[in-house]
């Protein structure tokens, strides 16, 4: 089981040493997951170096794909690498939504950050509209296939899927179980890495999620804000 914080653009380095002095306080010998936390740009240095004597790995929020060059604002994944960094979501949905990130440049970006070394969590997911079209498996199919074309064989160990439905991102709407489960398994069965579930994962709906078969962590976004909530789902983790 994977559990990963993304923080998106909130913790500057101050709130995030003192978040990563709680957290490694708290989950001081706790063994039952895999635990990441992914703080903005400014905040890497601070946590890698706050929880560098602890299991809790530090992912980046995007990468470019470059390792190089006149791409003002944009980060390297082998600076990333270089500063202690073990990895880094790529194509968030407010990437996709927000930002112009497109399944061709997601699929440059995942390549990138998996030459530079890196460990890469790629969110996929489809929107409402895309749902209630009836359209949530073809648009599972083409985001999954966009990423698959990039890896290598070599590289899949250090990949993970997180399957967000936009409409439950930051909403406090879950996908059920059962929606969950069977969008895991198909992608799944395009793509043989882990899959985690992310939108609106809380210390009350998480081991329901996390129980379903195909489920194998979550992407918590506002739930790992707060230590004593982050702490939690990793708790619920541990007992599935
Ligand atoms: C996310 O940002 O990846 C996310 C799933 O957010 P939330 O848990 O707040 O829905």
């Amino acid at each position: 089981m994977l559990i990963a914080g993304n923080w998106k653009m909130h913790k500057g380095p101050v709130d995030t040493r003192e978040f990563c002095a709680r957290l490694r306080a708290r989950l001081h010998g706790f063994d039952g997951a895999d635990v990441i936390v992914c703080p903005s740009s400014p905040s890497l240095h601070d946590a890698i170096g706050m929880l560098a004597a602890t299991e809790i790995g530090v992912f980046a929020q995007n990468a470019h794909w470059a390792k190089e060059g006149p791409y003002t604002g944009e980060v390297s994944p082998w600076m990333l690498k270089d500063m202690g960094v073990g990895g880094t979501l790529i194509a968030h949905s407010e990437r996709r939504q927000l930002f112009g990130e497109t399944d061709e440049s997601a699929a440059l970006r995942v390549e990138g950050s998996l030459d530079a070394g890196l460990h890469v969590i790629a969110c996929i997911g489809e929107t409402e509209g895309e749902r209630e079209a009836g359209e949530t498996e073809n648009i599972i199919r083409r985001q999954v296939e966009a990423i698959k074309t990039v890896v290598e064989d070599e590289n899949l160990e250090r990949l993970a899927i997180a399957y967000e439905p936009v409409w439950a991102i930051g909403t406090g709407r879950t996908a059920t179980p059962d929606q969950a489960e069977e969008a895991h398994k198909l992608i799944k069965r395009l793509l043989k890495v882990p899959v985690l579930y992310g939108g609106s994962v809380k210390p009350e709906n998480a081991e329901e999620l996390l129980s379903q078969p195909d489920v194998d962590g979550a992407l918590v976004g506002g739930a790992s804000l707060e230590v004593e909530s982050f702490a939690a789902i990793c708790e619920a983790a541990a007992r599935v």
